[in-house]
């Protein structure tokens, strides 16, 4: 057991460094821990293998200051939401014990994505009830369930029910997300042009969070949806 502030779930390494790893890179250098868990090793990527993903993946985790990052090796492109799967992310979730967990959007242009939040999202309860056993290293675990399960906004631009301001933090967002060297805009690159390989989506990065930012007065921001309704415990630390 390695107890975490933070646990965040995406469906494909670079799923959170492109959805909120600004927001991540702010809480650790503000003292939180960080943990990851990829669901699949984005096998079926056009771009890239296994191994170059998992050392993008790596160095991404390097350059934002994680404790611990996994990967579950569940089949890319065939997420599924039932017993199997979620008995091992509740496995993941008594194991790190987090406040908070993010995971993908609830409807996005990959299909996973929106698989992926709702098989989160059901596990983060599921892992609360007593009844289900779960065993690690031996050990029986614990039951826990997160006070709060975040959505981070990655490809669609779904309406945010709150926004954190990534303004000190953009420039190590983009570099995490450039750490996934294969994946990403690179004139040099002699692969298949993909819809995050252009120079448009890595330019949208920076535009899309600049919006947030507009709209809600800071220089940039990153989007989130909440499952609850999120009370304030004052007005410290709105951005006025
Ligand atoms: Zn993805």
């Amino acid at each position: 057991m390695m107890k975490v502030d933070i646990l965040a779930f995406g469906a494909h390494p670079d799923d959170i460094e492109l959805g909120c790893g600004g927001t991540l890179a702010k809480l650790i250098s503000e003292g939180k821990t960080v943990a990851i868990v990829d669901l699949t090793q984005g096998e079926l990527g056009t771009r890239g293998t296994n191994f170059t993903r998992a050392e993008e993946a790596a160095n991404a985790s390097q350059i934002l200051g994680i404790s611990a990052r996994e990967n579950l090796k569940m089949k890319d492109g065939f997420l599924l939401n039932d017993e199997e799967h979620q008995m091992h992310i509740v496995k993941m979730i008594r194991k790190y014990q987090p406040t908070i967990v993010l995971a993908n959007a609830i409807d996005d242009r990959h299909p996973d994505h929106g698989k992926a939040s709702k098989l989160v999202s059901d596990s983060c309860f599921l892992s609360g009830l007593i009844k289900i056993e779960t065993f690690c290293d031996g050990e029986n675990q614990r039951p826990w369930r997160p006070k709060q399960v975040f959505h981070y906004i990655q490809w669609k631009n779904l309406a945010p029910d709150f926004v954190v301001d990534i303004s000190a933090f953009m420039d190590k967002k983009i570099e995490a997300c450039l750490a996934y060297k294969t994946q990403f805009y690179d004139p040099q690159s002699q692969e298949p042009t993909t819809p995050i390989s252009t120079k448009d989506f890595l330019e949208s990065l920076t535009y899309r969070a600049q919006d947030l930012g507009r709209l809600s007065g800071v220089d940039f921001a990153e989007g989130f949806t909440t499952e609850k309704l999120l009370a304030l415990k004052n007005f410290e630390g709105i951005i006025l």
